[in-house]
């Protein structure tokens, strides 16, 4: 019989790749201008992982993703689910701060692909949630806009996935938390995570 991995295992793994990221010049431009790369964060057993777009001005001085009002607004989503930010794992398409928080260019996220494949290579989740346009047209190939992509569930090499609007467009338009709670609401029951009042 096959051992199950440790978690530390996977976390050696994680962190090798971690290594990688921080010392990659790839793109040129992102390599210059940013503080830090930010890579992910949570646990390496996560059933769930959320998928954003890339670091902001927030996560590129912290080294952490989703640190920002946006990523506040994404642990109240993640705490409403009944989880926590350590029960998941969190992180981008692109590991560094585009410079003016411009949208990642396709060769940017081309070259991050192999990080993006290992960590999910690593973690084996069972659910990815794409937070915005720009994490699910990367992950899923597609130029079908978030408001048709949202609310169903695709997949990407055997994990179930499924998108939703990215908390920063939440913030400019309270209205369409309502859509994302309905969103996550599917999410946790096909989980089997109940939710109190439900
Ligand atoms: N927006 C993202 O897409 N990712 C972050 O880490 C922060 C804000």
């Amino acid at each position: 019989m096959t051992p199950k991995r440790g978690s530390s295992d996977r976390q050696a793994e994680l962190d090798a790749i971690q290594t990688k990221v921080a010392a990659c010049t790839r793109c040129r431009e992102l390599a210059e201008t940013r503080k830090q790369t930010v890579f992910g964060v949570g646990s390496p057993h996560a059933r769930l992982v959320f998928l954003g777009e890339a670091p902001g001005a927030d996560e590129d001085r912290e080294g952490i993703p989703f640190v920002g009002r946006a990523g506040q607004l994404l642990t109240k989503i993640i705490e409403a689910c009944t989880l926590s930010r350590d029960d998941v794992y969190i992180m981008n398409i692109l590991k560094c701060r585009p410079p003016g928080n411009r949208n990642p260019l396709p060769e940017e996220a081309s070259n991050c692909r192999e990080y993006l494949d290992g960590q999910l290579a690593i973690i084996q989740p069972e659910f990815i949630v794409c937070l915005g346009a720009v994490a699910a047209q990367n992950l899923l190939q597609t130029d079908a806009t978030i408001g048709k992509m949202r609310g169903k569930f695709y997949l990407y090499n055997g994990i179930r996935v499924l998108c939703t609007y990215h908390p920063a467009y939440l913030l400019r338009n309270p209205a369409a938390k309502r859509d994302v709670w309905e969103d996550m609401q599917r999410l946790m029951a096909e989980m089997g995570i109940e939710l109190p009042g439900k």
